[in-house]
């Protein structure tokens, strides 16, 4: 009840975005998504947690679903997982602080409907439920399917493990795979890049925790009661792409607000907190006037143990305490917010097609520098360096390996390195993108991106959607010049001449 009066009065605000209110996005959107509903336990001693979740699933293809595909994302860090496994042997020293530890999701049971029915766990790595529905599902259909699981977190500073100063619970429960296509995208886990693919939903999560912990969560939080040392929180999100939590017992938190949303900076030994909470305001406020404004009243910044230099939930992103250099913490702040809208509220297959994401994040980045230039960058500066450092790569590439495919668009698993993956997905991304502005204008670039929020908002695009999105918008047919970049054919050195 609380929440639908706080909508209402935001739908009375004069300021409309779009032709209507940034929370109607979310209104409009959580109406037709799945909803989760889960309910759980940590037991902070052992390191695992139980869980109860509830999924009412949509089938809004039209095939008739005999069975439900869910991703168990945990099991890329169980013992004997090869395939999918998290952790790539480049990335051990970082992942492990105290030897190399297991974990991974049992799932208990699955019913249908409040009845029990059969599921198998299936993959390479385990990393697959398969949910068989006793009662078929129609297009159009509406079914509950509810699965009880138990997780062991291992000891692993990863999206989902525990560090020294944080538990993270990223990619945690079963979440379902998008049926598309006439198929299930059934991928599993890869040590290089973000290899998820969720579309929007609905989540209610209630975890109990130890009260010495401090929890941070995507969503807003609807409830909260503590007894005999536990607390229970209850947060709610309507209308995101994945449901992230992080817990420490050193976490300090302060806190600000930008307009509706509410800022939040969880951190443990960081004397530049406020610098930094001042960074994540600086990166909201760019990128609403840059790209549209940002449709949920909660975001996160949160300082993890995590090999990575951050990483992007909806409402919640992660920033890594191995980030030691201050210009490079600011920088991870900005490109994790930059996801919110590349990934969070625009979607796409991160398996497939990581330079979108990727891309339009390194892109957007670059942007904010120009726009705040206290920071002491240029965004001239960041594509030079860019460009430079790309040019090196493909020389130290060719030597050790010979030819270099650069070509952009193609799987995560078909590039050979995580190096050659970040070149050619996060630096080429940007160069791309950059290219684009020069050819069409600064001006039709902002109105490209803002094109591409408005109009695909809460969905999944394809490169084919973006390349028409940009031609459209810009009134240029530039179709086949963004795809010689993604082909690999442009040639990078005429631009540095
Ligand atoms: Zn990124």
């Amino acid at each position: 009840m609380k929440k639908i009066l706080a909508f209402l009065s935001i739908l009375f605000l004069p300021f409309l975005f779009f032709g209507c209110s940034t929370t109607d996005i979310v209104t409009r959107a959580s109406e037709t998504a799945n909803t989760y509903e889960i309910v759980a336990t940590l037991d902070n001693e052992n390191k695992t947690l139980s869980a109860s979740m509830t999924l009412s699933y949509t089938n809004q293809s039209a095939s008739t679903f005999e069975f439900i595909y869910f991703h168990l994302h945990p099991n890329a860090f169980s013992e004997g997982a090869s395939t999918n496994y998290a952790v790539s042997q480049t990335q051990a020293e970082r992942a492990y602080d105290n030897g190399v530890s297991y974990g991974g999701i049992e799932i208990l049971s699955a019913k249908q409907n409040g009845e029990d029915t059969n599921f198998s766990v299936e993959g390479a790595d385990d990393h697959l439920l398969k949910v068989d529905l006793s009662n078929a599902l129609k297009s159009g259909d509406m079914t509950e399917i509810e699965i009880d699981f138990q997780l062991t977190i291992p000891n692993v500073n990863h999206r989902f493990g525990y560090g020294k100063h944080t538990i993270n619970l990223g990619n945690w429960y079963p979440s379902v795979c998008v049926f598309e296509g006439e198929e299930w995208n059934t991928e599993g886990y890869l040590p290089s890049g973000d290899p998820f693919y969720n579309q929007i939903a609905n989540y209610v999560v209630t975890l109990t925790y130890d009260s010495s912990l401090t929890l941070a969560s995507s969503g807003e939080l609807q409830s909260s009661t503590t007894e005999n040392g536990k607390t229970t929180d209850v947060y709610q999100a309507l209308a995101i792409r994945d449901f992230a939590m992080v817990l420490s017992s050193e976490f300090d938190v302060i806190s600000t607000q930008v307009d509706d949303v509410t800022i939040n900076y969880f951190y443990f030994e960081d004397e530049n907190a406020q610098a930094h909470l001042q960074t994540a305001v600086d990166a909201l406020e760019t990128f609403n006037d840059l790209i549209g404004e940002y449709p949920y009243n909660v975001l996160n910044v949160v300082k993890a143990c995590f090999l990575h230099g951050g990483m992007e939930y909806s409402n919640l992103v992660y920033i890594s305490d191995q980030v030691t250099n201050e210009a490079e913490y600011n920088n991870v702040i900005i490109h994790e917010i930059a996801h919110q809208w590349w990934y969070g509220v625009v979607g796409n297959n991160q398996i497939k097609y990581g330079f979108i994401d990727e891309g339009l994040a390194e892109y957007s980045t670059a942007l904010f520098y120009d726009l705040n230039e206290e920071y002491g960058q240029t965004t001239s500066e960041v594509i030079g360096n860019a460009l430079s450092s790309y040019l090196l790569f493909c020389d130290v590439y060719g030597e050790v390996y010979g030819n270099l495919d650069s070509s952009m668009n193609r799987p995560i698993s078909t590039f050979n390195t995580e190096t050659e993956y970040v070149y050619l997905t996060y630096v080429k991304g940007v160069l791309m993108f950059d290219s684009i502005a020069e050819v069409i204008g600064q001006s039709k670039m902002e109105k490209c991106l803002q094109a591409l929020y408005e109009k695909y908002a809460m969905q999944e695009i394809t490169p084919t959607q973006m390349i028409e999105t940009f031609s459209k918008t810009s009134g240029r047919k530039i179709e086949s010049y963004i795809a010689s970049w993604l082909d690999g054919t442009v040639i990078l050195e005429e631009l540095s001449a």
